[in-house]
């Protein structure tokens, strides 16, 4: 096994930082293990490869989880006030480095630079979130009146963790789950996402330079299938903790089940947004708009099927569509780009099928469809227009599946009871969103939507220190406040009769 500092060795290369060789974190060593350039890693802007990725065996696996029982040993007990430290060390580290990280973030993720420092400091909002609300970690106590005995419930780690995150925010899933987990006094082996692996590795690093005991979070790359089965059916594993796609939630939920481990899965969504007509529809659009093509449109909570009240819907998709053409399309590192590429060819794939597909049953495409944005499709790497559909049926693949790219489908209602059987009728459950100036309708959404959140003319809903979760197939648990830290928690029941 190779060892490497812990901070990872950057070097300036006309002006931009090089792309880090890319290891595991076992047990507080950097390795390569015996596949060492299993996976080249692309930039999605030009399909350059900007390095060679480690995969974990069997062998490894173990290691790391032989790894994660020891750091669990040690730090289950460590007190809230260090955890605090530890957390806060790192957030200071992560601001120090926020612009490094951030320009690996977009080389291989593809998001612009700007994008990539606000991703940064979501995790370092996370880190000092969680370092404030360990030290409100206590145990609960019950009175009961006339006994003499004394009644309450521990706070317990589950244990080692498994997580899983995937390619569209590298940084911040990680850190959405390893902040709790370590608040909460677990260790855990997180597989990153094997297409944008520096910014996780850039995160552990700044982890490990704060002072993270050797153990308490070990980072590994592989097969995702071979890497999942081994974590989630090893008997120490207490907890599988995933942010994906709909299918593989439900196959890791399957390999949890034998074991019986405790799940958080934060999976798709196709999230409805409903404009009335009383709304401020150039403020709608705005906001809406801005927020639709941020990591072009590859998030689980990003409008995606927009129900317009038919007395406004042709001024809003005229204002929608401007703004939209208006989005300059670009390589992440040129400061002028407003919206990246997409992740990978993947997501250019589903694209094509999602726009074929709607036009063939009739929907009007009032904008994009295409890669035909100014040179760009000279440039090889995977772009996509801003695309708007108009009048796209109910049963077409765009308004039944998750699009997770800049794709929007704009359809009228007229009436609040075909409106919301619209609203609520796929699996998925996750953001929602509603624009209205009356009291009386936002309250009805809210009660009515089926959603993990709804947000009434506004468009951020997860922050650190709320929670957040899905319903329905989009997934369950929360993460983000002190319910994503329980999560991660027992709470052991004592009844203590020693007088
Ligand atoms: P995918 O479902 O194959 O992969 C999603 C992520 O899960 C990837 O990072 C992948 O490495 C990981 N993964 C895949 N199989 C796994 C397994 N067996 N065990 C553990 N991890 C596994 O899909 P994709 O093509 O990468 O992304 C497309 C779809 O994923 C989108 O349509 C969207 O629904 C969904 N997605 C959702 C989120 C989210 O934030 N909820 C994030 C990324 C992707």
């Amino acid at each position: 096994m190779t060892i490497m500092s812990a901070t990872m060795p950057f070097v300036s290369v006309e002006g931009y930082l090089s792309y880090p060789e890319l290891r595991m974190l076992i047990g507080g060593e950097w390795v390569k293990g015996v596949n060492p350039d299993a996976q080249p890693v692309y930039n999605p802007a030009d399909q350059s490869v900007l390095g060679w990725l480690p995969h974990a065996d069997h062998k490894l696996l173990g290691s790391a989880v032989d790894a994660a029982a020891k750091g669990f040993e040690h730090w289950r007990f460590t007190s809230a006030n260090t955890k605090a430290e530890l957390l806060l060390r790192c957030a200071d580290l992560l601001t120090q480095r926020q612009s490094d990280y951030a320009l690996l973030t977009t080389l291989e993720q593809g998001k612009p630079l700007t994008e990539s420092v606000g991703e940064w400091d979501r995790v370092i909002e996370t880190f000092r979130w969680h370092a404030q609300a360990v030290e409100q970690l206590e145990d609960i106590s019950y009175q009961q009146n006339g006994q003499q005995h004394r009644t309450y419930s521990r706070l317990e780690p589950v244990g080692i963790c498994a997580g899983f995150t995937a390619w569209n925010f590298p940084a911040l899933l990680p850190a959405r789950k390893i902040a709790p987990a370590i608040a909460a006094g677990c260790s855990m082996v997180i597989k990153a996402s094997e297409e944008t692996p520096a910014s996780a590795i850039a995160l552990l690093s700044a982890m490990v330079d704060a002072g993270l005991p050797d153990g308490v979070v070990n980072l590994v790359f592989g097969q995702p299938e071979i890497v999942s089965e081994f974590l989630l059916t090893h008997p120490q594993v207490r907890k599988c903790t995933f942010t994906g796609s709909v299918p593989v939630g439900k196959k890791l939920a399957r390999l949890c089940a034998d074991g019986l481990k405790r799940c958080t899965f934060e999976l798709g969504g196709h999230a409805p947004v409903v404009v009335f007509e009383d709304a401020d529809v150039e403020q709608a659009v705005a906001q809406l708009a801005s927020f639709k093509y941020r990591n072009a449109g590859q998030a689980c909570i990003a409008p995606s099927r927009f129900y317009i009240q038919r007395s406004i819907h042709s001024q809003f998709a005229d204002a929608f569509t401007e703004y939209s053409n208006s989005i300059i399309v670009g390589n992440g590192c040129d400061p002028a780009t407003v919206m990246g590429p997409m992740a990978n060819s993947r997501r250019i794939i589903a694209m094509q099928e999602l726009c074929n597909d709607a036009q063939s049953q009739g929907a009007r495409c009032l904008t994009g469809n295409g890669l035909d944005v100014n040179d760009l499709i000279e440039e090889n790497g995977h772009y996509w227009q801003p695309t708007i559909f108009a009048d796209v049926p109910a049963h077409a693949a765009m308004m039944q599946l998750e699009p997770f790219g800049p794709i929007s489908a704009l359809n009228a209602f007229d009436d609040i009871d075909t409106l919301l059987q619209q609203v609520n009728e796929l699996a998925y459950g996750l953001a929602s969103y509603v624009f209205t100036q009356s009291r009386a309708t936002a309250d009805t959404m809210v009660r009515h939507v089926e959603a993990g959140g709804i947000v009434i003319n506004s468009v951020a809903v997860m922050e650190a220190d709320t929670p957040f979760g899905g319903v329905k197939e989009s997934g369950y648990g929360y993460e983000g406040g002190m319910e994503g830290i329980d999560g991660f928690l027992h709470k052991k029941l004592v009844r203590d009769y020693l007088q």
